[in-house]
């Protein structure tokens, strides 16, 4: 390890959120020589992370795990092919099959997207920290600063003292709150999320289907995406517009499998009912509205304090959220100890500019992009088409 550079000597950092920013940042600090611990909330490395496989990008989230010496595991630990689409239209007939038509390309090309499941990247990554660094069950309550120090305050009653605090706890940040006021605002779509465990018993046709890679269904106005975990489960998302505060007010207690099923199959009548036995074998549903923070957003710089990732600038998914803060750990990384700066305030700046300048312009596309995701037209899913047949055009 490189010794402790500047800004951070004798600091310590709290880093609030195991998820891939805040682990990301971790290990770059680590290999700095900087002292860190990461709190989060889920009891133990063995809780369940939510979601199926995220795909890392050349000049984004790969970019970063080369910064981390972390290509060699991510290489043992991707899924080969799930980088792959099918696309359905909603009788169930194949628009595009990657699986047949796509030309391989490998980690030297910029179109290569290699796709990882999500508790593998996060134990990837754990793995490369320094034993102890994450502090299990430690959900954020609150935290005063006293004589230029944090005290953070844990839902198990533990309390912690850092010099410096990332929050990283994702579109829900807490730690938020301590730097800005501005609020998230609902893009107008929701995902109803599902979970299969053993797709090969409970739908075995469509588990065959998506073949361990990634399954869309698009009819006009609704879609469903299927993706594969590492467990051999599935995941589902169900995506299309409702309005604000629509969980609350459907009437359909989400909590309840059948109810969320009745649901569903309603909605998507006139589908090919094979997308139905997803539906039928899933017994947790997850309701997602998507929100968005304003793209225009500022805030007044902290001293000792800021976010990465979704806690700063959560957006729509559109395939960047896990690459963005893989991206805003590197750039904080590289401010705090590139000895460039005078000062923490000013490197604290430097990495806040950067930051919010391309959230801006990436939130903007994810916002485009969400419309035509969950609500699609003839148009938008001509457009989708045309876009995933550029990698073998
Ligand atoms: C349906 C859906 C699909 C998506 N698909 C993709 C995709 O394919 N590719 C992609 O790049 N992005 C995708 N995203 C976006 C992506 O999931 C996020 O942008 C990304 O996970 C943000 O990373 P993060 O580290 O900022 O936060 P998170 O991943 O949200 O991690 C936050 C961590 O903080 C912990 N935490 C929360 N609250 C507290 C607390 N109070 N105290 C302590 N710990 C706490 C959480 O348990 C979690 O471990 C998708 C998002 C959704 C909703």
């Amino acid at each position: 390890m490189e010794s402790t550079i500047n800004l951070l000597h004798h600091k310590e950092i709290a880093i609030v959120g195991a998820g891939p920013g805040g682990l990301t940042l971790a290990r770059l600090l680590q290999l700095k020589g900087a002292k860190v611990k990461v709190y989060e909330r889920d009891h133990s490395q063995e809780a369940r992370v939510q979601g199926a496989i995220v795909d890392l990008h050349f000049d984004s989230g790969l970019k970063v795990l080369k910064a981390a010496n972390l290509m060699d595991a991510f290489k043992a630990s991707y899924i080969p092919g799930a980088d792959n689409y099918r696309m359905l239209d909603q009788a169930g007939n194949m628009l595009l099959d990657e699986h047949i038509q796509k030309t391989t390309v490998g980690f030297d090309s910029e179109q290569f997207r290699p796709e990882i499941d999500r508790g593998v990247l996060r134990d990837l990554l754990i793995d490369a920290l320094l034993p102890g660094t994450v502090v299990w069950d430690s959900q954020f309550v609150e935290m005063a600063e006293h004589n230029n120090r944090w005290s953070i305050k844990f839902k198990n009653g533990s309390i912690a003292t850092a010099d410096l605090v990332i929050g990283a706890e994702g579109y829900r940040s807490k730690i938020r709150s301590y730097v800005t006021d501005i609020e998230a605002v609902y893009s107008g779509a929701t995902i109803i999320q599902g979970d299969i465990d053993n797709p090969e018993q409970d739908c075995a046709e469509m588990y065959a289907l998506v073949n361990n890679a990634n399954l869309i269904g698009m009819g006009i106005g609704k879609t469903i995406a299927v993706q594969p975990r590492a467990n051999r489960g599935l995941t589902f998302y169900a995506a299309s517009l409702y309005p604000e505060n629509w969980v609350s007010t459907s009437g359909i207690d989400f909590g309840n499998a059948d109810d969320v099923y009745n649901y569903l199959i309603k909605y998507y009548r006139g589908w090919n009912p094979l997308f139905f036995t997803l539906f039928k074998a899933c017994k947790q549903f997850i309701p997602r509205p998507l929100d968005y923070f304003p793209l225009d957003q500022k805030w007044e710089t902290k001293r000792n304090l800021t976010l990465i990732g979704d806690a700063a600038h959560l957006m729509p998914p559109s395939g960047e959220g896990v690459n963005t803060a893989m991206l805003d750990a590197l750039d904080l990384s590289i401010c705090l100890t590139n000895g460039e700066y005078a000062d923490l305030p000013t490197a604290m700046s430097a990495f806040e500019q950067q930051m919010l300048a391309r959230a801006t312009t990436l939130g903007a596309e994810a916002l485009d992009g969400i419309q035509d995701f969950a609500a699609p037209t003839q148009e938008s899913i001509r457009k989708l088409l045309k876009l995933l047949s550029q990698d073998y055009d």
